[in-house]
């Protein structure tokens, strides 16, 4: 494959080629890139903010990561975040630090995964910056979102009594990660290896090409519901129970037989000799919606497609607690791997 240097085409020319053919399309992107800033308007509506940044090696890895799909994924993490708070993101603006082993086309490959997640999820790219690393490459996506008065969903809106509802199911990102961990250490270990990862297609894809879930928050539209507090899964749904615990002064009793959780992910759980509910609880990058809705609003998410119930919010002196299959009540931790005795 051909490989230009970003030098022979210096930074300018970079950016031209990464955003010459682009152009906006949302009402409320009055300016995109080519000034010194982006022009946004967003009416009668509050805007909502959130930016993330990835290092690699930190973040991620790119002897298993397609480039296309790490910008898809940069993209859709930070979308989630403005999904959480009950908003619909617009805009985005991608910065970039490139160490040279990145060549221009490399950096096109990224930015094909950045307009894919910008096209299937209705935002505008309207800007970044580009400069250059002495090592690795590094990712920060800003995304800019509206949210209606009154229907922006906080961390702390959870009271004794709602019910603890999560979409999706959980702990397949993080397993698909420890495949591709294994696969680069047997690789690493012995090069004529080749990777097996046949057969494992939906948790790799929940890692490499993890969605949002702006169907859900669409779906709390037409219904008409908003719940008392939402977050995003990203770090495992242990620690999202406990900022949700912790911003609202709630407990939690969840029950380990609603939580969600895929044959694959259970199957693989095992063979790796974990036991799938911790793998759920800790495993992180789901990308699926944690929240909390009112106890008369259970006849409206009972139904919904993809929305489980999978417990009660309890007083705070009641603390953050697990109702095991077995019976037994275990106590939620969110750091570290705590297996639970069968
Ligand atoms: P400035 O000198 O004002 O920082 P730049 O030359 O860095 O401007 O950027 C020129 C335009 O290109 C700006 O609109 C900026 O937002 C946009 N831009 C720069 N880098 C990126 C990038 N990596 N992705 C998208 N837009 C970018
Ligand atoms: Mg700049």
């Amino acid at each position: 494959m051909k490989r230009t240097e970003i030098g022979t085409i210096g930074e300018f020319g970079l950016i031209d080629k990464i955003t010459a053919d682009y152009k906006p399309s949302q009402k409320s992107t009055i300016y995109g890139i080519g000034d010194d800033a982006a022009v946004i308007d967003n009416a009668n509506y509050q805007t909502v903010v959130s930016t993330d940044l990835l290092m690699e090696g930190i973040h991620f890895d790119m002897s298993y990561t397609p480039l296309k799909h790490l910008g898809y994924k940069a993209v859709v993490v930070n979308l989630s975040d403005i999904y959480a708070m009950n908003a619909t993101p617009k805009q985005i603006t991608v910065s970039l630090a490139i160490s040279s082993r990145f060549s221009v086309e490399a950096i096109e490959e990224l930015y094909k995964g950045v307009y894919a997640a910008c096209e299937r999820y209705n935002v505008d790219l309207v800007g970044g910056d580009t400069t250059s690393s002495l090592k690795g490459l590094m990712i920060s996506v800003t995304a800019i979102g509206q949210g209606e008065k009154g229907k922006i969903v906080y961390r702390n809106g959870a009271k004794p009594g709602d019910l603890i509802c999560v979409t999706g199911d959980l702990g397949a990102s993080y397993l698909g990660l420890q495949l591709l961990e294994r696969e680069k250490q047997v690789y690493a270990a012995n090069p004529e290896m080749q990777p097996v990862l046949e057969g494992h297609d939906y948790l790799l894809k929940r890692q490499l090409k993890p969605e949002a879930r702006k169907d859900i928050v669409d779906l709390f539209e037409q219904s008409k519901l908003i719940p008392t507090a939402m977050i995003d899964i990203s770090d495992g749904l242990a620690s999202e129970l406990m900022h949700i615990c912790r911003s609202s002064g709630v407990g939690v009793f969840i029950e380990e037989a609603q939580v969600p959780i895929q044959e694959e992910t259970y199957n693989q759980a095992i063979e790796f000799n974990m036991d799938p509910i911790t793998v759920a609880l800790s495993g992180g990058e789901d990308y699926e919606l944690l929240f909390t809705v009112d106890s008369a609003d259970l006849e409206k998410v009972r139904y919904m497609n993809d929305i489980y119930v999978i417990g009660d919010v309890t007083p705070k002196e009641d603390g953050i607690y697990l109702h095991t299959k077995g019976g037994n009540r275990h106590q939620i931790k969110a750091q570290g791997w705590r297996h639970f005795e069968q």
